[in-house]
This record gives C-alpha cells, structure tokens and sequence, in this order.
C-alpha cells in the first residue's frame, strides 16, 4: 500500500505521495554503467543490490491552491515490473486531499509514469480522475508526443491524454510559467524535449520538485550518469548540472518521486564531492 509523507516549506505544505515502487539492476536502468561503477554507491542501492525505484507524486499546497505534480502510472497494465499495485487516488485521500479537490495537475512531462491517473477506467471508457483541475501541460512537450503515432502510444494517448484535452481540462504553457506566487515553473530540458521541474519559494524557504531532472540519489554525485530513458543525454545531463547546482547554492530541499521514498532530502559536500543527503 503507497505511503504519504508531508512536510511544510514555509507557509506552503508538501505531500509525497508513493503510487507503487519497483526494482531493477542499476545497470539496468543506468544502462551505460557497469557493476564496478557502483562500487561507492552501494548504500544507495537496496539489500539486493537493486535500484529501488519510487513511482510517486508530488502535492504542493499553496496559497489556497492544491497542485499536483504528475498523476502516477495509473491502474492500467503496465510493462513496469511494479511491486505492488498503483494506489495513487486512495492513497491521496489517506492524505486527506480528495482527487476532486485538486486545482491543477502540473506535468514535469508526459512519460506514462507520470500521467497514468489522469483518467480512471470506466469499462473501458477513460473517465478524468481530477475533474475540477486545470491540467497544465508544456506546448512544447505535447508537441513533441503528438509527433507520430509511435509517441503517441508510447504516451497512451487514447487512454490519458486526449480525455483531459476533450474535456477541456487541460492549460499548454510555455517555459517558465507561474502556479501560483509561489510556484514557478524551471524549464530542465533533455529527460524529454519539455520537461520542467517546480521551484518552491515560501517564508524564506525553497524547495524543488525534480520531475524526472534525476531518478536517482547517485546522480547528485556522478550527475553526468544518464538513465536510458533520457531522450537527449546531453540536454539532460546539461539541464541536471544547473539544476543541482543551484539547489546546492541556494540549500534547498530536493523533492524527488523516483528517489527512494520520500525522496525528500539536499545536496551536500563529503571530502569536497557532492552527495546525496536524506531529510
Ligand atoms: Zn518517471
């Protein structure tokens, strides 16, 4: 059963929610790496030496608007090996935010783990799993998927995205787009062509929703390791290296959905190389 985890940011509130989780060799998944590479890494890895990888959402609760960072792999068959079945609805309502209440569904980007819930399947006919939400999505992105009908199964088109879009539910943006006053939208190319992730400013305090910036805790310190779902190795790789090193310069708090769970946790030094360092 999927966990929530909730913390504040200033006067705004943050909930991990956990959709399922799954594991899978690192060289697998950093399919560039050998097993000698994580030989330093291997407390970063599961007693299996696997990669545990966390498929969770984000909620930012700010200035009276409910967000929700990207929607799950949802319940529908899926090719990712889950290790238990994708909750994300009920374990938001646990949370205490009905899917009914959210106000926008933010995408960091369109992959199939991170839009799953956006319909719910009605014997067969795809139904939106947040009605009462603004669904904002990058023009550049959509562009991007909509391409060929290859993309467009690849992104389950029929199942998730073109419900939103008939329903008039969804919002294309460009760039660095406001949430609210205190979310901002931080364009972090390569992972895919649109991909953002969401800076979090409040009280004095930030934090930083990576989307699919990283996958994994590793990256903070070999942050040229690319996973192979990376669409364009170098953007992302380029896009990883502002973005940690921003993070770093301004100490704020990393808010992965792929990182262990939480995945709440900073950018820290240990003998002058950046680490990974849970909250
Ligand atoms: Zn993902």
């Amino acid at each position: 059963m999927g966990q929530f985890h909730q913390i504040q940011v200033g006067s705004a509130t943050l909930i991990a929610v956990q959709d399922s989780w799954a594991a899978m060799p690192p060289t697998m998944f950093f399919n560039k790496t050998e097993d000698s590479d994580w030989d330093n890494y291997r407390d970063l890895l599961d007693d299996d030496g696997l990669i545990n990888l966390n498929i969770g959402s984000w909620i930012v609760i700010s200035n009276g608007t409910t967000i929700l960072v990207d929607s799950g792999i949802g319940g529908r068959p899926t090719m990712m090996p889950l290790k238990e079945p994708a909750m994300l609805p009920s374990v938001m309502e646990e949370a205490g935010i009905a899917p009914s209440a959210v106000d926008v569904v933010a995408f960091s980007h369109l992959h199939f783990d991170h839009t799953g819930w956006n319909t719910w399947d009605n014997d067969g006919t795809p139904v939106p799993q947040f009605p009462n939400a603004r669904h904002i999505i990058q023009q550049s992105e959509w562009d991007y998927w909509t391409s060929t009908d290859e993309l467009k199964e690849g992104a389950g088109y029929d199942n998730v995205l073109s419900p939103i879009v008939d329903a008039g539910l969804v919002d294309f943006v460009d760039g660095d787009h406001p949430l609210t006053s205190e979310v901002l939208t931080v364009p972090t190319p390569g992972h895919t062509p649109g991909h953002v992730s969401f800076a979090v400013t409040s009280d004095g305090e930030k934090a930083y929703v990576l989307g699919d910036a990283a996958h994994h805790m590793v990256q903070l310190t070999e942050t040229d390791w690319c996973p192979g779902a990376d669409v364009d190795k170098v953007e992302s790789t380029a896009s990883r290296h502002k973005l940690f090193d921003q993070i770093e310069a301004e100490n704020a708090l990393i808010a992965s959905g792929h990182f262990l769970f939480p995945g709440l946790g900073r950018a820290a030094r240990n003998n002058g190389v950046r680490v990974w360092a849970p909250e």
